[in-house]
C-alpha cells in the first residue's frame, strides 16, 4: 500500500471525477509538448452529475502489479523430480507483459531437450 493524493468530490467525495485541462500538441504529429500541466478550473463529478469543485485527500492505495504475467516451472523431467530430493523447487517467473511471458515461453520450448546452448549472434549486442 502506497499513500497517494486523491482528487475528489467537494460535495459527496467520491472519486469519480474529472477535469478540464489544457496541453500544447503539435497539430501535425499529435505529440503533446513538455507544458502539459495547464488547468483550466473547470471540474465535473460523474456521480453528481454536475459541476464541482475538487479537494486533495491522502488516501492508502494498492499499486497494480507491475509484473502481472507469471508462470511457474518445475524444470527437469518428471522422473527426475520424484527421484532426486534435491530437484529445484517450481520457480515463479512474473513478467510485465504477456509478450514478454510469451517470449519466455518459447524460449523454454525451442530449448527443450537440449543440454546446453551457446549463442552465436544476439542483435541487441549490435
Ligand atoms: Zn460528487
Amino acid at each position: 500500500m502506497t499513500i497517494k493524493t486523491v482528487w475528489c468530490c467537494s460535495r459527496c467525495g467520491g472519486t469519480n471525477v474529472e477535469q478540464v485541462i489544457h496541453v500544447w500538441q503539435n497539430p501535425n504529429t499529435e505529440e503533446i509538448g513538455d507544458d502539459a500541466g495547464g488547468w483550466d478550473g473547470e471540474s465535473y463529478c460523474n456521480d453528481c452529475c454536475d459541476d464541482v469543485m475538487l479537494e486533495p485527500d491522502e488516501r492508502e492505495v494498492e499499486e497494480p502489479d507491475p509484473h502481472p504475467h507469471t508462470v511457474t516451472i518445475a524444470w527437469g523431467s518428471e522422473s527426475y523430480r520424484a527421484a532426486d530430493d534435491e530437484a529445484l523447487d517450481p520457480y515463479p517467473y512474473r513478467f510485465a507483459t504477456k509478450a514478454e511471458l510469451d517470449a519466455f515461453m518459447l524460449g523454454c520450448h525451442e530449448a527443450y531437450g537440449w543440454m546446453g546452448f551457446e549463442v552465436t549472434e544476439d542483435s541487441r549486442n549490435g
